[in-house]
């Protein structure tokens, strides 16, 4: 306990001087909210690691070994992230009939350099497929691509199919099993960027049995790094993303995914956090969000012109009813007090910052990463900014 607060003073005393604003984050898992919180669990695992030193390529093959065998893939690899993943798998299937030739990427002359990738399915993330000196050709338009355009791409240049796990069933487009099928056809690998696929454990290895080579995860949705995550597929593909990641310098000296370097720390951080995400009891944690949503929504009842509904705010940035994460605050301009986009930047410039959700005229309140402490102080200056009828929050409270 003495411990831990003099800790607590030396930290905010460093951000304090930093000038850095604390926040709260009602938002959920953002990179640039710093992603996830750790557990007391992988804080400790960090700190034990931390006390040796030991051979990266080892630590590296075995945890990527461990995390297949729990989603009985072939082989996996951690990286800094799935942008780091996408980087790594396309350039290894690239050169995968010789890694050696990953030392003169970005130049691609000679070596198979097209990515495809439907209309429907360009993200902001597929810009990291390029960071390769690989391109994307994207097939189709956004209304919509069918099977004999999508085959019809392929050709001798083609190196890799994207598909994001996220936008798979998108009106209009291929799925991924249609996809892969396909692909196979051709020998041409598909990559699927399943990064918030954690959610819901069940679905992780379900990407694999529907035809995707490799598979991509980030560990800022599963409570580990913000800078990590893992990808996991093919053997002959995962041997090669180890190859010219950055620990094999010795095998030839590649020297492509240098900067994708990690430390020890995070690789043990990510495999903990997974582990201890697998083991979690979802309903439980799902329990709690919806315990937390119908609280605000209870303390924020009577605000004039608001319409409340607890909701799931998936993290592709839509809104839908199940299974509940959120409460969404619809506000109607005409009646209340202050728009939505106003009561954004009232909690935003409060002290503590409180970081929410604003779309269009609408807000909502994400519980991902919320502690029960903080909910309190969030319902507080929503009342206040929302105009809740003081007796009334009173009576309720
Ligand atoms: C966050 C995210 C990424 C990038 O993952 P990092 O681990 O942050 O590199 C890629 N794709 C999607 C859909 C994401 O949400």
């Amino acid at each position: 306990m003495t411990a831990n607060s003099s800790d607590e003073q030396s930290k905010s005393s460093l951000l304090a001087r930093l000038g850095i604003r604390l926040a709260i984050n009602a938002s959920g898992n953002y990179s640039d909210l710093g992603g996830s919180r750790y557990s007391p669990h992988v804080l400790a695992e960090i700190a034990a690691v931390n006390r040796n030193f030991l051979r990266m390529h080892e630590l590296l093959e075995k945890s990527g070994r461990h995390i297949a065998n729990l989603f009985h893939a072939e082989n996996a690899h951690i990286t800094p992230g799935v942008a780091a993943a996408l980087m790594l798998g396309t350039a290894a299937c690239m050169v995968k009939a010789d890694p050696t030739k990953s030392e003169q990427l970005p130049d691609t002359t000679g070596l198979k350099s097209e990515v495809l990738i439907q209309s429907g399915h360009r993200q902001m993330f597929d810009h990291q497929v390029r960071m390769s000196g690989a391109r994307l050709l994207e097939v189709g338009s956004p209304a919509g691509v069918s099977k004999d355009l999508f085959e019809g791409a392929f050709s001798e240049r083609t190196a890799m199919v994207l598909h994001p796990a996220h936008l798979d069933g998108k009106n209009g487009t291929l799925s991924l099993d249609e996809v892969s099928k396909i692909a196979r056809r051709h020998d041409v690998p598909v990559f699927v960027d399943a990064a918030f696929m954690s959610k819901v454990p069940e679905n992780m290895p379900t990407f694999l049995d529907r035809g995707g080579d490799l598979v991509a995860f980030s560990a800022k949705y599963f409570g580990g790094p913000n800078a990590g995550g893992f990808v996991m597929g093919r053997g002959d593909l995962i041997s090669v993303i180890s190859k010219i990641h950055f620990t094999q310098y010795e095998d030839g000296h590649l020297k492509f995914g240098r900067p994708l370097k990690m430390d020890r720390q995070t690789v043990v951080a990510v495999v903990t956090a997974l582990e201890d995400w697998l083991g979690t009891d979802h309903n439980a944690r799902l329990s709690r969000y919806r315990r937390l949503a119908t609280e605000l929504k209870r303390k924020l009842q009577g605000a004039p012109g608001v319409v409340l509904s607890p909701m799931y705010f998936a993290n592709y940035e839509t809104f839908v009813p199940e299974p509940v994460n959120c409460l969404l605050i619809e506000i109607d301009q005409a009646i209340a007090a202050k728009s939505a986009a106003e009561v954004v930047k009232g909690l935003e410039t409060g002290s503590p910052s409180i970081i929410a959700v604003l779309d269009g005229s609408r807000l909502a309140v994400v519980m991902d990463v919320i502690s029960d402490e903080e909910l309190n102080v969030v319902a507080d200056k929503l009342q206040e900014l929302l105009g809740v009828p003081r007796n009334r929050s009173r009576a309720d409270a």
